[in-house]
């Protein structure tokens, strides 16, 4: 390539997740996360010679659900395949996958970067099964002595979904995911716990000088487990091969390795051809076939998607769009934020979850649901400070308790001694105190120097620990510089 060219990154995203049913998709098993090893398996699980499978219908409908709310095209007649390959956490030797005719094609996704709406086409929604965990005792698979197989997610239901190539950069591709991940907690197929492995990624990246439209040579990145892993890879990959092709070299069509706490990826191996897998049609399960009025049916009972909520939100409640979003996106702040707005300020209520509340979640590693912070918690602090009977800066110190304790705010705030003083005479002691103290000050102020009065404010704040009317302090302030001055 000429020095100077341009290179622009296409990315494709594969997302398995892991369906929320209460029992696995070929036998009645209980699906769940954290039981014993190899306590919830049965011989068709455990894929024994001879057990049949069958195929819950449940698991169909899950599908389904997930492909209408990436807006696919539910397929009529659908089927499903053995993909034959060998691995240990796959004893028949298979996995029952789909083939040719996913259960769901030819949908989309909008995701937004940088104010810009960017449409993700979807290439298809699939089910399959998932394979037994593998744990290597040790580090790696390199050194370890030994690996342990846990059967319990053998034959778990698992949707796959997969993108066309279009997607740009590293952020679009973590914004796709994030929404991804919050389309389908919302519609309640599965709970999309990257850091539980119930949510995977695998990214298709090739890079190619900008304005062509032929694609590079594709390289398979996995190992991806978390928003952030998405777009440093994906930034790391782009640079790699850019420069690949800017030292005159050929990218490898390979599958490679993200390394998170290196901050690069490896090489695992060179791409294996899907012709290698052998498909052929299971013949232990029937041809799907899935009539118009079920899926009129599913449609029927979707529960809202992020974009309804936060438009509603937007109109409902008066919030700006970037809070709208961020609430919709996520069922802990949703849940939370319609429960306070029933009873204060919706925008207000908005501006703590996406500040205060999310911070001190994000900081204490505690969940939103899991705190003792309730929805009336939040009510009370607003309406104190609307009455004037706290301020903004109390309420925050308030907070914080509440976050630590779940006391009443009310009972924090009688404790601590924290009510706003907005009695007159008693603030204008404290004004003279203050006016008496700062000689220097109170000049400037009379030399025009308007900002001395911040100063003075802010004396008659730490004096009262915080606890003066900002609005009557400043009132009386200046009438006592007022009359200072005569
Ligand atoms: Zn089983």
């Amino acid at each position: 390539m000429p020095a100077g060219t341009e290179y622009e990154v296409v990315v494709g995203m594969e997302v398995h997740a892991e369906l929320a049913t209460r029992s696995k998709v070929f036998c009645s098993c209980p699906v769940s996360f954290g039981a014993p090893p190899n306590t919830q398996t049965c011989p068709v699980c455990l894929g024994m010679p001879g057990a049949l499978p069958m195929l819950n219908r449940r698991a169909v409908e899950f599908t389904i659900r997930a492909a209408l709310a990436l807006n696919c095209q539910i397929t009529p007649f659908s089927k499903f395949f053995r993909k034959n390959y060998f691995y240990p956490d796959l004893a028949k030797g298979f996995q029952i996958t789909q083939f040719d005719a996913p259960i769901g094609h030819d949908g989309w996704l909008d995701v937004e970067v940088d104010g810009e709406v960017k449409r993700i086409r979807i290439r298809r929604v699939h089910l399959e099964e998932e394979t037994a965990k593998l744990t290597h005792a040790g580090d790696d698979i390199i050194t370890a002595g030994n690996s342990l197989l846990d059967f319990n997610r053998s034959g778990i239901g698992l949707i796959e979904i997969v993108t066309e190539p279009d997607i740009r950069s590293a952020e679009e591709a973590r914004a796709y995911l994030k929404k991804l991940r919050a389309t389908l907690v919302a519609v309640g197929v599965s709970d999309c716990k990257l850091e539980e492995g119930s949510m995977r990624c695998e990214a298709n990246i090739s890079v190619r000088p900008k304005g062509s439209d032929k694609y590079g040579n594709l390289v398979e990145l996995k190992n991806i487990a978390s928003f952030r892993a998405v777009y440093r890879a994906i930034q790391y990959e782009a640079a790699r091969q850019s420069q690949v092709l800017e030292s005159g070299g050929v990218v490898r069509r390979e599958t490679r390795h993200w390394d998170d706490a290196k901050g690069e990826t490896a090489f695992m191996r060179s791409k294996e051809q899907a012709a290698e897998y052998c498909y052929f049609p299971e013949p232990d399960l029937m041809p799907l076939e899935i009539s118009e009025e079920w899926v009129e049916e599913i449609r029927r009972g979707m529960p809202e998607l992020p974009d309804a909520r936060a438009a509603r939100y937007m109109r409902d409640y008066g919030l700006n769009k970037e809070d709208a979003q961020q609430i919709a996106e996520s069922k802990e702040l949703w849940w939370f934020f319609e429960q306070t707005a029933a009873k204060a300020d919706g925008p207000e209520v908005a501006k703590w979850l996406v500040g205060e509340i999310s911070a001190a979640a994000n900081a204490s590693g505690v969940e939103l649901s899991q705190s003792r912070l309730r929805p009336e918690h939040i009510a009370e602090l607003i309406s104190m400070m609307e009455s004037g009977k706290i301020s903004g800066k109390i309420a925050k110190s308030v907070f914080e308790d509440v976050w630590a304790t779940g006391k009443a705010p009310a009972d924090i705030v009688r404790e601590r001694g924290l009510s706003q003083i907005s009695d007159e005479g008693e603030l204008r002691a404290i004004v003279r105190r203050v006016i008496e103290a700062n000689p220097g000050p109170v000049q400037d102020f009379g030399a025009g120097k308007e900002r001395a009065i911040s100063f003075l404010v802010g004396q008659v704040m730490k004096e009262s620990r915080g606890r003066a009317n900002p609005q009557e302090t400043n009132r009386i302030l200046r009438e006592e510089l007022a009359r200072a001055m005569e």
